[in-house]
């Protein structure tokens, strides 16, 4: 076991870090106070062959492996969460894994390269305002009907509704007895009867878009079913496992964010006549953040290059990825707040980022898979 990157890791980390720093950093405030749609910066990442991080390279996809993804994320993460949410991270990666994983070479042929080619967006249609945490519960329906399905139902909560070309939807296929089985549908935008509803006011992750989705007699043809018709669920939870290390690595990015605000602050604030690091009470803060935000990393870097081990081998890798999301999301939130109590008064002002970087965080211990339904992962694995 060595802890080295290679070159080409490196040289990947190094892209995104002086992206973050030059593209992102600077319109961060902006964005969040407008509530603005970063679509300039997205064309830039597209251009850099940034965006569709997950899509390998037969289908117009850079064609990294995980590690390299996670430390991407990471960086851009430092500049803004929410940018990095719309690209590559909640957003195109989570909508695509469905398709990645359960569909055939036909329709990733079909789908993938008109995505990665004009940097198109696709959304994660699984949540319901009555099925959240509890992903079967959702009241979505596809009933056969020759060539097609049609779909009816809602979603809410889904990031890039408003502006992406296609929707991943997941929907209960009824069959003659009743039976209800679970499957996941590629929806068009432009196919009559897909509705965006109201758009999301958001504690963070202002700049990226949540809104509803409605479907109202919805004609798929069959051909847009991934998997088969029952499989909708496996292909959701397999999902979320590889997308659990994007969101330890987001939240990485922003912790240390935060912690070098801090860190920076701290040796430039004086009171009683010497900058307020002197204090032994400020330095376990920091040292605490620098600590945590390590062991974090660690973990994050593991579920990364696991992840391509299960992408290769199928070695499961839930639990792993599981302890990354709840860690890494945990340590953001702690680490966050800590840098505004750094601040003191300052940091609960818009004057600085550190406020905007604790509600970023906020969010990381909710989504996919809030950290109490990754406990209960953890838990159910531990105790076999
Ligand atoms: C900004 C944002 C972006 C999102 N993007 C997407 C997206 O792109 N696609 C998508 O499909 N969804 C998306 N979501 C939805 C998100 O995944 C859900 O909000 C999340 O899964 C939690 O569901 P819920 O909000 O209904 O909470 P609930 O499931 O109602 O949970 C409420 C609370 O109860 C806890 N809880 C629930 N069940 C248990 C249990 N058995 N034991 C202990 N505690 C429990 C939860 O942890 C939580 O703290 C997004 C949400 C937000 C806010």
């Amino acid at each position: 076991m060595h802890f080295y990157l290679t070159e080409e890791q490196l040289a990947y980390q190094k892209m995104a870090r002086e992206f973050a720093d030059k593209e992102i950093t600077p319109f961060a405030r902006e964005l969040d106070e407008k509530e603005e749609f970063p679509w300039e910066i997205l064309k830039k990442l597209h251009a850099l062959g940034l965006h569709d991080l997950a899509v390998p390279e037969e289908y117009g996809g850079p064609g990294i492996d995980s590690l390299s993804y996670s430390l991407i994320i990471e960086q851009l993460a430092r500049g803004c969460a929410g940018v990095v949410v719309t690209s590559s991270a909640n957003g195109n990666s989570l909508a695509l894994y469905p398709l990645l994983i359960g569909g055939t070479k036909e329709q990733k042929e079909r789908f993938l390269p008109s995505i990665t080619k004009g940097g198109k967006l696709v959304s994660f249609a699984l949540t319901e305002p009555n099925a959240g945490s509890d992903a079967a519960a959702i009241a979505t329906t596809a009933r056969r009907d020759g060539k097609h399905y049609i779909l009816n139902g809602s979603k809410c909560f889904i990031t890039n509704a408003s502006y992406a070309a296609y929707h991943t939807v997941f929907a209960h296929v009824i069959d003659g007895s009743g039976a209800k089985k679970p499957s996941v549908f590629m929806l068009e935008s432009s196919m009559p009867g897909v509705i965006v509803g109201k758009k999301e006011k958001k504690m963070g992750l202002r700049c990226s878009d949540t809104a509803e989705l409605f479907f109202e007699d919805v004609k798929v043809p069959q051909e847009n079913l991934i998997g088969k018709e029952g499989e909708g669920l496996r292909l959701a939870m397999k999902t979320l496992d590889l997308a659990r290390p994007s969101v330890g690595a987001i939240s990485l990015g922003i912790a240390q964010a935060a912690y070098e605000a801090a860190l920076a602050y701290s040796k430039t604030r004086v009171q009683f006549g010497r900058p307020i690091c002197k204090n032994q009470a400020i330095q376990f803060m920091l040292a605490d953040m620098a600590t945590q935000i390590e062991a974090a990393r660690l973990l994050v870097y593991q579920a990364s290059w696991l992840k391509d081990k299960f992408y290769q081998k199928g070695t499961p890798f839930t639990e792993k990825a599981a302890f990354a999301k709840v860690f890494a999301s945990d340590v953001a939130m702690q680490v966050t707040t800590d840098a505004v109590q750094i601040f003191g008064g300052y940091g609960y002002t818009r004057d600085y980022l550190v406020e905007k970087y604790m509600r970023d965080a906020k969010i990381m211990q909710i989504f996919e898979g809030s950290n109490q339904i990754q406990r209960i992962v953890i838990a159910s694995r531990i105790l076999g």
